[in-house]
Protein backbone atom coordinates (compact mmCIF):
# COMPACT_ATOMS: atom_id res chain seq x y z
CA UNK A 1 0.00 0.00 0.00
CA UNK A 2 1.03 3.60 -0.28
CA UNK A 3 0.31 6.48 1.21
CA UNK A 4 -2.53 8.83 2.72
CA UNK A 5 -4.02 11.69 1.23
CA UNK A 6 -5.85 13.59 3.88
CA UNK A 7 -6.80 16.84 2.40
CA UNK A 8 -8.50 15.61 -0.38
CA UNK A 9 -10.58 14.35 1.30
CA UNK A 10 -12.08 16.09 4.27
CA UNK A 11 -14.94 17.00 2.11
CA UNK A 12 -15.70 13.74 0.50
CA UNK A 13 -15.51 12.23 4.30
CA UNK A 14 -18.03 15.12 5.49
CA UNK A 15 -20.80 14.33 3.29
CA UNK A 16 -19.77 10.55 3.31
CA UNK A 17 -19.67 9.47 7.07
CA UNK A 18 -22.95 9.73 8.64
CA UNK A 19 -22.53 8.13 12.44
CA UNK A 20 -23.51 4.75 13.09
CA UNK A 21 -27.23 3.83 14.52
CA UNK A 22 -27.64 2.47 17.62
CA UNK A 23 -29.06 -0.25 16.10
CA UNK A 24 -25.94 -1.10 13.96
CA UNK A 25 -24.05 -0.93 17.19
CA UNK A 26 -26.19 -3.10 19.21
CA UNK A 27 -25.92 -6.26 16.67
CA UNK A 28 -23.15 -7.86 18.70
CA UNK A 29 -23.07 -11.71 17.38
CA UNK A 30 -24.58 -13.67 20.04
CA UNK A 31 -22.57 -17.11 20.54
CA UNK A 32 -19.57 -15.17 20.60
CA UNK A 33 -19.07 -14.84 24.03
CA UNK A 34 -17.71 -18.46 25.41
CA UNK A 35 -15.51 -18.97 22.24
CA UNK A 36 -14.19 -14.96 23.47
CA UNK A 37 -13.55 -16.24 26.79
CA UNK A 38 -11.35 -19.43 25.14
CA UNK A 39 -9.68 -16.87 22.85
CA UNK A 40 -8.84 -14.62 25.73
CA UNK A 41 -7.86 -17.64 27.83
CA UNK A 42 -4.72 -18.75 25.24
CA UNK A 43 -3.61 -14.93 24.42
CA UNK A 44 -1.07 -14.56 27.39
CA UNK A 45 0.54 -18.05 26.44
CA UNK A 46 0.53 -16.89 22.40
CA UNK A 47 1.42 -13.31 22.42
CA UNK A 48 5.32 -13.81 23.92
CA UNK A 49 5.49 -16.19 20.62
CA UNK A 50 3.91 -14.26 18.74
CA UNK A 51 6.51 -10.98 19.19
CA UNK A 52 9.44 -13.02 18.97
CA UNK A 53 8.04 -13.93 15.72
CA UNK A 54 7.36 -10.55 14.30
CA UNK A 55 10.91 -9.92 15.37
CA UNK A 56 12.55 -12.62 13.88
CA UNK A 57 10.67 -12.30 10.45
CA UNK A 58 11.84 -8.14 11.09
CA UNK A 59 15.24 -9.19 11.14
CA UNK A 60 14.68 -11.77 7.71
CA UNK A 61 12.46 -9.70 5.15
CA UNK A 62 12.06 -11.32 2.02
CA UNK A 63 11.02 -9.42 -1.47
CA UNK A 64 7.97 -10.03 -3.37
CA UNK A 65 7.66 -13.41 -4.22
CA UNK A 66 11.14 -14.79 -2.88
CA UNK A 67 9.51 -15.64 0.75
CA UNK A 68 11.22 -18.92 1.46
CA UNK A 69 12.28 -18.41 4.45
CA UNK A 70 9.37 -16.64 6.07
CA UNK A 71 6.64 -19.06 4.39
CA UNK A 72 9.09 -21.90 5.29
CA UNK A 73 8.05 -20.93 8.81
CA UNK A 74 4.85 -20.51 8.25
CA UNK A 75 4.00 -23.73 7.14
CA UNK A 76 6.32 -25.84 9.66
CA UNK A 77 3.80 -23.45 12.23
CA UNK A 78 0.68 -24.33 10.85
CA UNK A 79 1.54 -27.95 10.29
CA UNK A 80 2.64 -28.52 14.19
CA UNK A 81 -0.53 -26.94 15.06
CA UNK A 82 -2.09 -30.09 12.94
CA UNK A 83 -3.75 -28.12 10.83
CA UNK A 84 -3.99 -29.12 6.79
CA UNK A 85 -1.41 -27.29 5.06
CA UNK A 86 -0.76 -26.29 1.27
CA UNK A 87 2.31 -24.85 0.31
CA UNK A 88 3.85 -23.73 -2.35
CA UNK A 89 0.47 -21.89 -3.21
CA UNK A 90 0.82 -18.75 -5.25
CA UNK A 91 4.36 -18.97 -6.09
CA UNK A 92 5.85 -19.03 -2.40
CA UNK A 93 2.11 -19.02 -0.93
CA UNK A 94 0.97 -20.63 2.20
CA UNK A 95 -2.64 -21.80 3.03
CA UNK A 96 -3.54 -23.61 6.23
CA UNK A 97 -7.08 -25.35 6.76
CA UNK A 98 -8.29 -25.48 10.33
CA UNK A 99 -11.92 -27.66 10.42
CA UNK A 100 -13.30 -27.10 13.76
CA UNK A 101 -15.20 -29.65 15.33
CA UNK A 102 -18.69 -28.22 15.25
CA UNK A 103 -19.82 -28.17 11.52
CA UNK A 104 -20.35 -24.57 10.16
CA UNK A 105 -19.47 -22.31 7.56
CA UNK A 106 -16.02 -21.22 5.94
CA UNK A 107 -13.54 -18.15 6.68
CA UNK A 108 -10.82 -16.77 5.20
CA UNK A 109 -7.84 -14.82 7.28
CA UNK A 110 -5.26 -13.30 5.22
CA UNK A 111 -1.53 -12.05 5.63
CA UNK A 112 0.87 -10.61 3.30
CA UNK A 113 4.44 -11.56 3.56
CA UNK A 114 6.73 -9.47 1.46
CA UNK A 115 8.98 -6.80 2.72
CA UNK A 116 10.52 -3.92 0.49
CA UNK A 117 13.77 -2.49 -1.70
CA UNK A 118 14.17 0.20 1.23
CA UNK A 119 17.21 0.00 3.45
CA UNK A 120 16.43 0.41 7.25
CA UNK A 121 16.75 3.42 9.38
CA UNK A 122 15.00 2.76 12.63
CA UNK A 123 17.82 1.37 15.58
CA UNK A 124 16.39 -1.51 16.48
CA UNK A 125 17.92 -4.88 18.29
CA UNK A 126 16.29 -6.70 15.22
CA UNK A 127 16.85 -4.03 12.59
CA UNK A 128 17.38 -5.40 9.05
CA UNK A 129 20.73 -5.58 7.37
CA UNK A 130 20.05 -7.87 4.41
CA UNK A 131 20.93 -6.16 0.91
CA UNK A 132 19.87 -7.38 -1.94
CA UNK A 133 20.04 -5.73 -5.87
CA UNK A 134 17.55 -4.06 -7.01
CA UNK A 135 17.39 -2.32 -10.39
CA UNK A 136 21.14 -2.36 -10.66
CA UNK A 137 22.00 -0.59 -7.11
CA UNK A 138 22.58 -2.70 -4.12
CA UNK A 139 20.07 -1.80 -1.29
CA UNK A 140 18.75 -2.81 2.17
CA UNK A 141 15.01 -5.27 2.29
CA UNK A 142 12.83 -4.10 5.19
CA UNK A 143 9.76 -4.86 6.42
CA UNK A 144 8.97 -1.24 5.55
CA UNK A 145 5.13 -1.85 5.34
CA UNK A 146 4.68 -3.75 8.31
CA UNK A 147 4.13 -7.25 6.87
CA UNK A 148 5.82 -8.93 9.17
CA UNK A 149 3.53 -7.68 12.03
CA UNK A 150 0.71 -9.06 9.71
CA UNK A 151 2.31 -12.64 9.39
CA UNK A 152 2.99 -12.67 12.93
CA UNK A 153 -0.22 -12.15 13.91
CA UNK A 154 -1.94 -14.54 11.54
CA UNK A 155 0.44 -17.25 12.99
CA UNK A 156 -0.97 -15.90 16.44
CA UNK A 157 -4.30 -16.60 15.35
CA UNK A 158 -3.98 -20.04 14.02
CA UNK A 159 -2.12 -20.73 17.20
CA UNK A 160 -5.13 -19.49 19.21
CA UNK A 161 -8.01 -21.32 16.53
CA UNK A 162 -5.98 -23.95 16.67
CA UNK A 163 -6.34 -24.47 20.39
CA UNK A 164 -9.65 -24.36 20.46
CA UNK A 165 -10.75 -26.64 17.21
CA UNK A 166 -13.22 -28.55 19.11
CA UNK A 167 -15.35 -26.13 19.56
CA UNK A 168 -14.77 -24.02 16.35
CA UNK A 169 -18.36 -23.95 14.70
CA UNK A 170 -17.30 -24.18 10.75
CA UNK A 171 -13.97 -23.81 8.85
CA UNK A 172 -10.90 -21.26 9.30
CA UNK A 173 -9.20 -21.05 6.27
CA UNK A 174 -5.31 -19.00 6.78
CA UNK A 175 -3.95 -16.68 3.19
CA UNK A 176 -0.90 -16.71 4.04
CA UNK A 177 -0.05 -14.77 0.78
CA UNK A 178 3.24 -13.47 -0.96
CA UNK A 179 3.87 -10.14 -3.57
CA UNK A 180 1.32 -7.74 -2.27
CA UNK A 181 3.80 -4.64 -2.91
CA UNK A 182 2.45 -4.43 -6.86
CA UNK A 183 3.89 -8.34 -8.40
CA UNK A 184 0.37 -9.50 -7.93
CA UNK A 185 0.60 -12.13 -4.87
CA UNK A 186 -3.58 -12.78 -4.26
CA UNK A 187 -3.87 -13.21 -8.00
CA UNK A 188 -1.29 -15.90 -7.98
CA UNK A 189 -2.81 -17.51 -4.67
CA UNK A 190 -6.42 -17.46 -6.42
CA UNK A 191 -5.53 -18.93 -9.57
CA UNK A 192 -3.81 -21.60 -7.55
CA UNK A 193 -7.10 -22.00 -5.86
CA UNK A 194 -6.45 -20.75 -2.87
CA UNK A 195 -10.20 -20.39 -2.52
CA UNK A 196 -11.22 -23.80 -3.68
CA UNK A 197 -11.98 -26.28 -1.64
CA UNK A 198 -13.46 -25.44 0.83
CA UNK A 199 -14.79 -21.98 -0.89
CA UNK A 200 -14.93 -19.31 2.21
CA UNK A 201 -17.89 -17.05 2.28
CA UNK A 202 -15.94 -14.04 4.20
CA UNK A 203 -12.31 -12.96 4.08
CA UNK A 204 -10.68 -10.57 6.55
CA UNK A 205 -7.50 -8.96 6.47
CA UNK A 206 -6.01 -6.28 7.74
CA UNK A 207 -2.95 -3.49 7.36
CA UNK A 208 -0.53 -2.20 10.08
CA UNK A 209 -0.94 1.97 9.40
CA UNK A 210 0.51 5.23 11.45
CA UNK A 211 -2.60 5.51 13.72
CA UNK A 212 -2.47 5.77 17.69
CA UNK A 213 -1.48 2.33 18.69
CA UNK A 214 -4.23 -0.47 19.03
CA UNK A 215 -6.73 1.79 17.67
CA UNK A 216 -8.48 0.03 14.23
CA UNK A 217 -9.47 2.21 11.17
CA UNK A 218 -12.07 0.64 9.09
CA UNK A 219 -14.95 1.78 6.37
CA UNK A 220 -17.81 0.91 5.01
CA UNK A 221 -17.98 0.66 1.14
CA UNK A 222 -14.63 2.09 -1.09
CA UNK A 223 -11.77 2.01 1.68
CA UNK A 224 -8.73 2.24 -0.73
CA UNK A 225 -8.15 3.29 -4.31
CA UNK A 226 -7.11 1.28 -7.58
CA UNK A 227 -3.60 2.13 -8.53
CA UNK A 228 -2.29 2.37 -12.33
CA UNK A 229 -0.08 3.42 -14.20
CA UNK A 230 0.97 5.50 -17.07
CA UNK A 231 3.57 6.08 -19.34
CA UNK A 232 3.93 9.12 -21.71
CA UNK A 233 6.99 9.70 -23.99
CA UNK A 234 7.09 13.10 -25.90
CA UNK A 235 9.45 13.02 -29.16
CA UNK A 236 10.74 16.22 -30.49
CA UNK A 237 13.79 16.88 -32.32
CA UNK A 238 17.47 17.07 -31.33
CA UNK A 239 19.60 20.01 -31.62
CA UNK A 240 22.05 22.44 -30.00
CA UNK A 241 21.02 24.01 -26.26
CA UNK A 242 21.82 27.52 -27.97
CA UNK A 243 19.49 27.46 -30.74
CA UNK A 244 16.37 25.61 -29.81
CA UNK A 245 14.90 26.45 -33.01
CA UNK A 246 16.70 24.67 -34.64
CA UNK A 247 14.99 21.49 -33.06
CA UNK A 248 11.66 20.97 -30.85
CA UNK A 249 12.29 20.80 -26.82
CA UNK A 250 10.75 17.49 -25.42
CA UNK A 251 11.99 19.48 -21.71
CA UNK A 252 9.61 21.71 -22.43
CA UNK A 253 6.62 20.17 -23.58
CA UNK A 254 7.12 17.51 -20.90
CA UNK A 255 6.72 20.78 -18.17
CA UNK A 256 3.65 21.77 -20.12
CA UNK A 257 2.31 18.13 -19.96
CA UNK A 258 3.25 17.98 -16.53
CA UNK A 259 1.35 21.45 -15.54
CA UNK A 260 -1.74 20.20 -18.13
CA UNK A 261 -2.09 16.86 -16.09
CA UNK A 262 -2.50 18.47 -12.97
CA UNK A 263 -5.25 20.12 -14.21
CA UNK A 264 -7.40 17.02 -14.85
CA UNK A 265 -7.95 16.08 -10.76
CA UNK A 266 -8.76 19.43 -10.07
CA UNK A 267 -10.80 21.13 -12.96
CA UNK A 268 -12.27 18.31 -15.27
CA UNK A 269 -13.80 15.54 -12.98
CA UNK A 270 -16.29 15.79 -10.25
CA UNK A 271 -14.23 15.86 -7.36
CA UNK A 272 -17.54 16.08 -5.31
CA UNK A 273 -17.74 12.51 -6.49
CA UNK A 274 -15.22 10.72 -5.66
CA UNK A 275 -11.36 11.37 -5.06
CA UNK A 276 -8.91 10.53 -7.75
CA UNK A 277 -4.90 11.46 -7.45
CA UNK A 278 -2.78 11.68 -10.35
CA UNK A 279 1.48 11.78 -9.96
CA UNK A 280 3.81 11.94 -12.29
CA UNK A 281 6.96 10.27 -10.34
CA UNK A 282 9.59 10.03 -12.59
CA UNK A 283 10.78 12.23 -15.75
CA UNK A 284 14.01 11.32 -18.10
CA UNK A 285 15.43 12.95 -20.69
CA UNK A 286 18.87 14.68 -21.90
CA UNK A 287 22.35 14.18 -20.37
CA UNK A 288 24.01 17.69 -20.80
CA UNK A 289 23.23 21.65 -20.07
CA UNK A 290 23.90 22.59 -23.85
CA UNK A 291 22.08 19.67 -25.82
CA UNK A 292 18.28 19.63 -26.51
CA UNK A 293 17.41 15.78 -26.43
CA UNK A 294 15.43 14.11 -28.82
CA UNK A 295 12.66 12.62 -26.21
CA UNK A 296 11.89 12.88 -22.77
CA UNK A 297 9.78 10.12 -20.67
CA UNK A 298 7.70 10.29 -17.63
CA UNK A 299 6.02 7.83 -15.75
CA UNK A 300 3.59 8.61 -13.05
CA UNK A 301 0.16 6.63 -10.94
CA UNK A 302 -3.45 6.87 -11.08
CA UNK A 303 -5.39 6.20 -7.89
CA UNK A 304 -9.11 6.37 -8.61
CA UNK A 305 -12.12 4.32 -6.80
CA UNK A 306 -14.30 4.11 -9.95
CA UNK A 307 -13.70 2.42 -13.17
CA UNK A 308 -15.66 4.78 -15.39
CA UNK A 309 -14.29 7.74 -13.42
CA UNK A 310 -10.88 5.68 -14.30
CA UNK A 311 -11.45 5.19 -18.02
CA UNK A 312 -12.27 8.94 -18.47
CA UNK A 313 -9.01 10.25 -16.84
CA UNK A 314 -6.89 8.05 -18.68
CA UNK A 315 -8.83 9.64 -22.26
CA UNK A 316 -8.22 13.20 -20.37
CA UNK A 317 -4.17 11.96 -20.05
CA UNK A 318 -3.85 10.79 -23.38
CA UNK A 319 -5.70 14.22 -24.81
CA UNK A 320 -3.69 16.17 -22.54
CA UNK A 321 -0.39 15.04 -23.65
CA UNK A 322 -0.78 14.73 -26.99
CA UNK A 323 -2.49 18.16 -27.40
CA UNK A 324 -0.16 20.05 -26.07
CA UNK A 325 2.88 17.83 -27.82
CA UNK A 326 0.71 18.95 -31.01
CA UNK A 327 0.98 22.61 -30.23
CA UNK A 328 4.75 22.04 -29.88
CA UNK A 329 5.46 20.55 -32.91
CA UNK A 330 6.55 17.20 -30.92
CA UNK A 331 4.13 14.02 -30.55
CA UNK A 332 3.27 11.98 -27.67
CA UNK A 333 3.12 8.18 -26.95
CA UNK A 334 0.70 7.71 -24.02
CA UNK A 335 0.09 4.21 -22.42
CA UNK A 336 -2.18 4.10 -19.30
CA UNK A 337 -2.59 0.65 -17.69
CA UNK A 338 -5.73 -0.43 -16.90
CA UNK A 339 -4.48 -1.01 -13.00
CA UNK A 340 -5.33 -2.65 -9.96
CA UNK A 341 -9.20 -2.73 -8.31
CA UNK A 342 -10.94 -1.04 -5.60
CA UNK A 343 -10.49 -2.25 -2.08
CA UNK A 344 -14.28 -2.15 -1.04
CA UNK A 345 -15.52 -3.46 2.10
CA UNK A 346 -18.92 -5.39 2.08
CA UNK A 347 -21.33 -2.56 3.84
CA UNK A 348 -23.47 -5.20 5.98
CA UNK A 349 -20.71 -7.44 6.79
CA UNK A 350 -18.58 -4.24 7.88
CA UNK A 351 -21.58 -3.24 10.00
CA UNK A 352 -22.13 -6.59 11.49
CA UNK A 353 -18.47 -6.76 12.30
CA UNK A 354 -18.27 -3.66 14.17
CA UNK A 355 -19.06 -4.82 17.62
CA UNK A 356 -15.93 -7.50 17.16
CA UNK A 357 -13.34 -4.89 15.98
CA UNK A 358 -14.60 -2.38 19.42
CA UNK A 359 -14.38 -5.50 21.21
CA UNK A 360 -10.88 -5.54 20.10
CA UNK A 361 -9.84 -2.17 20.08
CA UNK A 362 -11.94 -0.66 22.73
CA UNK A 363 -15.52 0.83 22.29
CA UNK A 364 -13.91 4.12 21.61
CA UNK A 365 -11.23 2.24 19.68
CA UNK A 366 -12.71 2.43 16.31
CA UNK A 367 -12.83 4.87 14.11
CA UNK A 368 -15.00 5.29 10.32
CA UNK A 369 -12.12 6.24 7.92
CA UNK A 370 -11.99 8.54 4.96
CA UNK A 371 -10.93 6.22 2.06
CA UNK A 372 -7.25 5.86 1.99
CA UNK A 373 -5.19 6.69 -1.79
CA UNK A 374 -2.73 3.87 -1.29
CA UNK A 375 -3.50 0.47 -3.24
CA UNK A 376 -3.68 -3.22 -2.18
CA UNK A 377 -4.23 -6.46 -4.07
CA UNK A 378 -7.19 -7.94 -1.08
CA UNK A 379 -9.62 -6.96 -3.49
CA UNK A 380 -8.42 -9.87 -5.70
CA UNK A 381 -10.14 -11.85 -3.12
CA UNK A 382 -13.31 -9.57 -2.29
CA UNK A 383 -14.39 -10.11 -5.94
CA UNK A 384 -14.86 -13.51 -5.25
CA UNK A 385 -16.08 -13.19 -1.96
CA UNK A 386 -17.11 -10.48 0.38
CA UNK A 387 -14.71 -9.19 3.08
CA UNK A 388 -13.62 -6.61 5.48
CA UNK A 389 -10.13 -5.07 4.79
CA UNK A 390 -8.75 -2.88 8.06
CA UNK A 391 -6.02 -0.36 9.81
CA UNK A 392 -4.22 -1.37 12.92
CA UNK A 393 -2.85 1.48 14.00
CA UNK A 394 1.06 1.20 15.65
CA UNK A 395 2.29 4.98 16.42
CA UNK A 396 3.83 4.26 19.79
CA UNK A 397 1.91 6.47 21.96
CA UNK A 398 4.36 9.37 22.73
CA UNK A 399 4.74 10.31 19.01
CA UNK A 400 2.13 12.32 16.72
CA UNK A 401 0.45 9.70 13.83
CA UNK A 402 0.16 13.47 11.89
CA UNK A 403 4.25 13.10 11.67
CA UNK A 404 5.81 9.93 11.69
CA UNK A 405 7.70 7.96 9.05
CA UNK A 406 4.43 6.49 7.03
CA UNK A 407 4.36 2.50 5.54
CA UNK A 408 7.59 2.18 3.18
CA UNK A 409 9.60 4.75 5.13
CA UNK A 410 13.31 3.74 5.77
CA UNK A 411 11.96 5.05 8.99
CA UNK A 412 8.56 3.22 9.86
CA UNK A 413 8.21 1.87 12.79
CA UNK A 414 5.65 -0.10 13.94
CA UNK A 415 5.04 -0.61 18.21
CA UNK A 416 4.17 -4.39 19.09
CA UNK A 417 1.81 -2.94 21.48
CA UNK A 418 -0.85 -3.33 18.80
CA UNK A 419 -0.15 -6.91 18.05
CA UNK A 420 -2.77 -8.43 20.68
CA UNK A 421 -5.18 -5.67 19.22
CA UNK A 422 -4.38 -7.56 15.69
CA UNK A 423 -4.80 -11.05 17.14
CA UNK A 424 -7.66 -10.33 19.20
CA UNK A 425 -9.49 -8.75 15.60
CA UNK A 426 -8.65 -11.51 13.24
CA UNK A 427 -9.56 -14.66 16.05
CA UNK A 428 -12.51 -12.48 16.81
CA UNK A 429 -14.00 -12.09 13.58
CA UNK A 430 -13.41 -15.50 12.33
CA UNK A 431 -15.49 -16.76 15.62
CA UNK A 432 -17.97 -14.43 15.82
CA UNK A 433 -18.42 -14.88 11.85
CA UNK A 434 -18.27 -18.37 12.06
CA UNK A 435 -20.81 -18.14 15.04
CA UNK A 436 -23.30 -15.90 13.64
CA UNK A 437 -26.69 -16.62 12.60
CA UNK A 438 -26.61 -18.25 8.76
CA UNK A 439 -29.34 -15.54 7.62
CA UNK A 440 -27.25 -12.74 8.89
CA UNK A 441 -23.65 -14.00 7.22
CA UNK A 442 -25.00 -12.77 3.75
CA UNK A 443 -22.84 -9.74 2.44
CA UNK A 444 -24.52 -7.08 -0.13
ZN1 LIG B 1 3.24 -1.44 1.02
ZN1 LIG C 1 1.53 -3.22 2.77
Amino acid sequence: MTRRFPALLAALAALALAPLSPATAAAQPAAGSELVRLIEAKLPAVMPKVVAWRRDLHQHPELSFEEKRTSALVAAHLRSLGMEVQAPIGKTGVVGILRGGKPGPVVALRADMDGLPVTELVDLPFKSTVRTQWQGQEVGVMHACGHDNHVAILMGAAEVLAGMKAQLPGTVKFLFQPAEEGLGGAQAMVDDGALLNPTPSAVFGLHVWPTRVGSIGVRQGPIMAAAGNFKIIIKGRQTHGSQPWSGVDPIVVASQVVLGLQTIASRQVNVAYLPSVLTVGQIAGGNRSNIIPDSVVMVGTLRTFDDAMRADIAMRITRTAQDIARSAGATAIVEVDKGGLVTANDTSLTDRMLPTLRRAAGENGVQILNPVMGSEDFPVFTQKIPGIFFFLGVTPKDRDPATVPVNHSPLFFADEGALITGVRAMTGLAVDYLAMPAGKKAGN
